[in-house]
């Protein structure tokens, strides 16, 4: 690579606000550094690995976009899609941004960003930011900036790629997808697995494992969490987020959940900053309906928010047998009542909902589930979201947007798209 030396701007501490608020332009939050070239916007994590790219010249798509690097080692890109204001991408993702994956998923909306030429051109600059402050490390070049310089450098992207695989290793296995909720931290939350495989084996499923369920041990909770401490290292003080994993952590109980919580809390070192942190998990209509009332009770006393996202998939016979989803309609109301009971007793716990869409579906899919949202009783109509969400062989995506308005319109839950996203 040659070194073309350029004037690089470089902000070695800069300290956005600590609470995410939702906004239609990127602030930046916690501690970072950046560098800036007359082109892009590099920002770095406290260990030095990169974070997110942004252009800064006219021919950009969009000012407010951006390039995010996962600590999963996949770089998505943030668009701010087509259509701004109530009408865009916040009316059903709840969010300003749709995060582009570069896997298959279950996008409402495909945006290829990957073949404009001036996007792609940010990932190659990164390279060439890379080779210069290797030349500027070793010519002694902006001294104030020295430590960083060299934490960036040890970071290549061989050894991004490898602490991705470590962490995998930590955990037991990638996060193959994360719950809805997570959309709240922009999906920047650490990952701990309590139990493996779920309860079900759906035919639909796309996440699935073949691991019957079993819970962890409190050895292992233990050994994980101190391995992720050291894992996140100095960037640890920019998490306030836990997902307690992987397909169905609410089976595994109140005793572990928990134990996992307050250990991670403890180690982690979370803060009540401006706001609790937060704690998240998936559950299946099984082990939330066989959860007692001890179980919310102890959660709601631990120091997060907590969100437990359950999939319900269908309140329609037909479409339940057709996907494969052992249980009963019955079993989806009681346990759809009861997520509204929770959400109205409990104030630091929140359940949310997932739903399929899909045009292959039975008719009657669609029907029962505006139904069911349209004469929900509920007492606080901002808590309990329902998710959406398409399933991956649906050829039309886009126009479930329309049926997805439709059943918006009238719900007296929030309703929104569910992006399956991995970690
Ligand atoms: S939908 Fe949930 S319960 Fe069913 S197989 Fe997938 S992860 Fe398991």
């Amino acid at each position: 690579m040659d070194f073309s030396p350029q004037h690089l701007m470089i902000n070695v501490k800069k300290e956005g606000p600590g609470k995410l608020v939702k906004q239609t332009f990127p602030l930046r939050f916690g501690q970072y550094s950046e560098i800036r070239t007359p082109d892009f916007e590099f920002c770095f994590n406290l260990n030095g690995e990169i974070k997110s790219i942004r252009g800064l010249k006219s021919d950009w798509p969009h000012p407010a976009e951006q390039f995010k690097r996962t600590i999963g080692n996949d770089w998505v890109y943030y668009t701010v899609g087509d259509k701004s204001g109530d009408e865009g991408i916040i009316s059903w993702m709840g969010e300003y941004y749709l995060p582009c994956l570069p896997y298959a998923s279950n996008p409402v909306w495909e945006i290829k960003y990957f073949s404009n030429p001036v996007v792609m051109s940010a990932l190659a600059e990164w390279s060439q930011l890379f080779a210069n402050l290797y030349m500027a490390n070793s010519k002694g070049l902006y001294p104030h900036a020295r430590n960083l310089i060299q934490r960036i450098l040890a970071n290549d992207d061989q050894v991004l790629y490898e602490r991705s695989q470590q962490l995998n290793k930590i955990i037991g296995s990638r996060v193959s997808v994360l719950p809805p909720d997570t959309r709240h931290v922009d999906y920047d939350i650490i990952p701990l697995t309590i139990s493996d495989g779920c309860l079900y084996h759906c035919k639909f499923c796309c996440v699935k494992t073949d691991q019957k369920f079993q819970k962890r041990s409190k050895e292992n909770i233990q050994e994980q969490i101190g391995a992720l401490k050291d894992h996140f290292d100095a960037n640890l003080v920019n998490y306030h987020s836990l997902f307690l994993g992987n397909h169905d952590a609410l089976a595994a109980g109140e005793d572990l959940i928990c134990f996992a919580a307050q250990a991670a809390y403890h180690v982690f070192g979370f803060r009540q900053r401006d706001e609790r942190p937060f704690l998240y998990l998936f559950g299946s209509v099984g082990s939330f309906l066989g959860a007692g009332q001890d179980l919310f009770e102890q959660l709601n006393q631990l120091p997060y928010y907590t969100y437990i996202n359950i999939g319900f998939e269908s309140i329609d016979s037909k479409t339940l047998s057709q996907i494969g989803k052992p249980i009963t309609v019955e079993q989806v109301k009681e346990a759809f009542d009861k997520m509204l009971e929770i959400n109205d007793a409990f104030d630091r716990i929140e359940v949310t909902g997932n739903f399929i869409a899909g045009d292959k579906l039975s008719p009657e899919h669609d029907g029962s589930l505006a139904r069911l949202l349209k004469h929900a009783r509920v007492k606080n109509k901002s808590k309990g979201a329902i998710y959406l969400s398409p399933l991956k062989d649906s050829p039309k995506k886009r126009e479930l947007l329309s049926r997805f308005y439709k059943i918006k319109e009238e719900s007296h839950l929030p309703v929104f798209v569910y992006l399956i996203q991995r970690l």
